[in-house]
């Protein structure tokens, strides 16, 4: 059983997750992502393999079709808080 390096007491899990994949100013979403995932704090972890791939699909995969996100601006502050 292996433990969440993030906060140290959750413990990971085997799931297919989907993941905003970005690079640059592109944004792909790529679905069933095998990854591992915290029970705790939601941390996913992605093996080195699993990273390439999605690299790789992301820029040359053949898009399954293009979804509509919103997109929210926060609006700036008036006081100083950051
Ligand atoms: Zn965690």
């Amino acid at each position: 059983m292996e433990t969440c390096y993030f906060c140290r007491k959750g413990i990971l899990e085997d799931k297919k997750v989907t993941v905003d994949f970005r690079w640059g100013t592109q944004l792909v979403v790529i679905e069933e992502v095998p990854a591992k995932v915290c029970n705790e704090c939601g941390e996913r972890y992605y093996s080195a393999e699993v990273s390439r791939r999605m690299e790789k699909i992301a820029i040359e995969g053949k898009k399954e079709k293009i979804i509509e996100v919103p997109l929210v601006r926060l609006p700036v502050m008036s006081s100083s808080v950051v």
